[in-house]
């Protein structure tokens, strides 16, 4: 593999490398699709807490998001079908498993969203496995490939990946606080920034929000890792294929370019897959007669006062399922009347109903630092 440089290709040259993964290359050129793996990138920090806390900036999850070129080849381009062969995955790493805000971006959309995830369910992972965790996903065996090496110890082929991020400086720069490089995953031949492949004399650095508008997508729970990953990838399959709708106006009338319609079925597909997806939670693994169940099997350190829930880091030997801790919700106690109130991590000091923690006193907290005196914001741990 040739040497590469670990910064987003520029926009025309990104955005070529791209019509030639996808085939949209027109009439003109012969097809050689380079065969590749989209892998789209997000990760989520908790900016939100108070700067002096030790947990500031701390990345909280992250999201990958997965398309196989080789899964989209026969046919026109669908967007519709392309969104449902993406594969997303969203890590939530425990030991910030405590913290959480009220605050909301400047577009009043909630920052913390981390149980909110649409794509799936999350998987809690520690900080100092995360690095290998996401290495793994980066690493796909290429089934198609005959391994070469010797026969009682045969080298493995990986595939090409392109990694896919939006506002590459940022992803950077939170990649270093997990320890790993891209260098060192070994497959990624190119990295594209939808922020830069879509960026125009108008919006030089335009948000995903607005993108996602222009694309028709109305995002559900943005700031979660693994859906804000899965919105990236549809950020740069419509702005390819709106591209080639433009350049050949004629070929391409009939196009579903219908990404919304997509990501409805992706998710139906999904909880087919595991479980079901419940309707009084939203979560996926079980179905609503089940959620009793689940939400007592599910629920440790996590208190109730019908705003918002704390969660408390789960042992270490519940970390590797991928039961995701069920989302807040007022109706839970009235609706399943045997599931009672639940335990939870708050100081028995504080008053009923208030759920803030004072960090310092919380039972295995984010890190707090000694002699700090915290005061309660907003946030939560
Ligand atoms: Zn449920």
């Amino acid at each position: 593999m040739a040497p590469v440089s670990f910064v987003p290709l520029p926009k025309g040259e990104g955005q070529d490398l791209l019509k030639q993964i996808l085939g949209l290359q027109g009439d003109a050129t012969p097809i050689d699709f380079p065969d590749a793996i989209f892998a789209s990138i997000d990760i989520e920090s908790a900016s939100w807490v108070p700067k002096h806390h030790a947990s500031f900036g701390d990345v909280t999850e992250v999201g990958i998001a997965t398309l196989d070129t080789r899964t989209i080849r026969n046919g026109a381009p669908n967007l519709c079908q392309w969104m449902q062969k993406v594969e997303a995955t969203h890590f939530r790493l425990n030991d910030t498993a405590g913290l959480r805000t009220k605050c909301r971006d400047y577009h009043g959309t909630p920052l913390f969203a981390a149980d909110k995830f649409e794509f799936g369910c999350s998987t809690w992972a520690h900080r100092n496995e995360l690095k290998n965790q996401i290495i793994d996903l980066l690493r796909v065996e290429d089934e198609a490939k005959l391994s070469s090496g010797s026969e009682s110890k045969p080298e493995k082929k990986y595939r090409d990946v392109v990694l896919v991020t939006h506002a590459w400086e940022n992803e950077d720069k939170y990649l270093k606080q997990i320890n790993l490089s891209y260098e060192e995953v070994g497959t990624i031949v190119s990295v594209l920034d939808t922020q830069v492949l879509e960026s125009s004399p108008f919006w030089r650095q335009p948000g995903l929000l607005r993108l996602m508008g222009g694309l028709s997508i109305q995002p559900l729970h943005r700031h979660n890792g693994a859906n804000d990953a899965v919105y990236t990838l549809a950020v740069l399959l419509g702005g390819a294929v709106n591209r080639y709708r433009s350049e050949n106006p004629d070929v391409c009338k009939e196009l579903n370019c219908n990404i919304e319609e997509g990501l409805t079925l992706l998710k139906e597909t999904i909880a087919a897959e595991v479980g079901g997806r419940c309707q009084h939670c939203d979560l996926f693994g079980h179905e609503k007669r089940f959620c009793k169940k689940w939400l007592s099997t599910n629920m440790r350190g996590q208190a109730v006062d019908g705003k918002v829930v704390t969660v408390g880091p789960r042992p270490v030997k519940n970390l590797t399922t991928k039961a995701a801790p069920f989302k807040a919700d007022v109706k839970d106690e009235s609706e399943f009347p045997g599931l009672g109130p639940a335990k939870h991590s708050r100081s028995d000091s504080d008053p009923p109903g208030k759920v803030s923690v004072d960090l310092c006193k919380a039972p295995g907290g984010p890190r707090a630092k000694k002699g700090k005196k915290f005061q309660k914001l907003d946030w939560i741990a």
